[in-house]
């Protein structure tokens, strides 16, 4: 697929000459042989990363010194950017950093990679080079450590998170039993590594297709509580799957997250730091940590008014967040119309906005800033209570009751 790409073809053949090779590899070559859209394209080369810029200035290409010590640059071809690292040997880790040493054998760069599946590479003249048997589990769905699975785990504990992570997209049937008593016994190590690692895997994972066996797997073994903490809810999060997907929902990392682990605000607290989490990810998991516990079960889905109050207080994301969990919690089949809908509604209804503004509220004879916001704040609660009215005398009417309160409360 990429070598119809004229970018990489030409990038290849920058590398590809003089003394020097070059080839794609890893998770772009494993792709294209099953069919799938490829992400990154990632090329690996003899080159030095001082020979790599050096040819890219001389074809007027920008680099950018990505992590040179590590051996990367990134080429940027007319507006793609290629990742672009030299070959590396095995070397000493401490399981959490490799120390690394450029080399020029493609055999040694291939087995120091992580799993056979991501160890394939291929040259410019489309010659496929397989030096693990990744073509043959990748066609058993088999996800396999190169070499001793213990061993790899200790260079780098986040290949404990990296084989669920890429089982979860890959495997069509059982988990390598090796690979998985490995991650076992070697579990603890997750907890030294950087969250921000961490992050990215989990992240990943949980918008894999086949998370829920893989997050079941995880449990079992008490990987998901090194990660996560308690409370795990395999289950809750298999409903939400089945939720997304009878409504076309693209699976979404947080709310996976959600399903799985929150079921108080403190919950949440925990998440953010173990996770790193945003300001933004962290409100977002708060609303449906705060919806779910204000839920009832059995409940029925909400009507076009209730899902306009909704968006109203939590925003579009928020609310399309909350009804697809309140959905899961309410017992309701996967492909409840009323629930399905009421979701579809939230993301893509018109939200109203209230006619009245603080201008109108100065207008009535009040000053302070305060006490603006404060009969803003009640006109709109009655205005959601209200349905929404757009007529001027209702509106009206709704803001000299705002007026009445906030100056009986002052
Ligand atoms: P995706 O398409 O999901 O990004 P990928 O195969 O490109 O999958 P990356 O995490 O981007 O996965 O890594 C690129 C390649 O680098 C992998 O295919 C693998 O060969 C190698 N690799 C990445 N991380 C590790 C690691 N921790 N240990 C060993 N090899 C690794
Ligand atoms: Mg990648």
């Amino acid at each position: 697929v990429f070598l119809d790409d004229g970018r990489v073809m030409a990038l290849l053949a920058l590398l590809n000459r003089e003394g020097e090779e070059a080839r794609v590899v890893g998770g772009a070559v494993r792709n294209a042989l099953l069919g799938l859209p490829t992400g990154d394209i990632d090329i690996t080369t003899t080159a030095t990363p001082d020979v790599v810029m050096a040819r890219a200035k001389t074809a007027r290409l920008r680099t950018i010194p990505t992590g040179v010590a590590h051996g990367t640059v990134t080429v940027v071809v007319r507006g793609e950017p290629f990742e672009v690292t030299t070959l590396r040997e095995d070397v000493e880790t401490d399981g959490r950093h490799a120390v690394v040493l450029f080399g020029r054998s493609f055999v040694e760069d291939a087995r120091r990679r992580d799993f056979t599946i991501n160890a394939l590479s291929v040259d410019p003249e489309g010659r496929l080079y397989d030096y693990t048997e990744g073509v043959a589990d990748l066609a058993a769905g088999r996800v396999r450590f190169i070499d001793d699975s213990t061993t790899r785990i200790r260079e780098d504990y986040l290949r404990v998170l990296r084989f669920f992570r890429f089982s979860a997209s890959y495997t069509t049937g059982e988990l390598d039993p090796e690979g998985l008593a490995a991650c076992a016994a070697q579990r603890d190590g997750l907890d030294h590594l950087s969250r921000e690692r961490v992050r990215a895997e989990l992240f990943k994972l949980l918008t894999a297709s086949r998370v829920t066996p893989i997050v079941e797997a995880m449990q079992a073994i008490g990987v998901l509580p090194i990660l996560i903490g308690d409370p795990c809810r395999p289950w809750r999060q298999a409903r939400l799957s089945a939720v997304e997907q009878a409504g076309g929902w693209p699976p979404d990392p947080l709310r996976t997250l959600a399903a799985l682990g929150l079921a108080t605000v403190a919950d949440v607290s925990r998440l953010r730091d173990r996770l790193r989490l945003s300001n933004e990810e962290r409100d977002r998991l708060v609303r449906l940590a705060e919806a779910s516990a204000a839920a009832s079960t059995r409940a029925a889905a909400p009507d076009a008014l209730a899902i306009l109050a909704l968006l109203y207080s939590v925003g579009r994301q928020s609310a399309v967040d909350v009804l697809l969990m309140a959905h899961v919690d309410s017992g309701a089949s996967p492909d409840d119309p009323g629930w399905q809908q009421a979701a579809r509604q939230a993301a893509s209804v018109m939200v109203p906005t209230l006619a009245v503004s603080g201008a109108d509220v100065m207008a009535r004879g009040f000053r302070s800033g305060p006490q603006i916001g404060a009969v803003l704040k009640d006109v709109q609660a009655r205005w959601i209570r209200a349905g929404f009215p757009e007529e001027p005398a209702v509106l009206h009417r709704l803001l000299d009751e705002s007026i009445v309160t906030v100056r009986g409360g002052a």
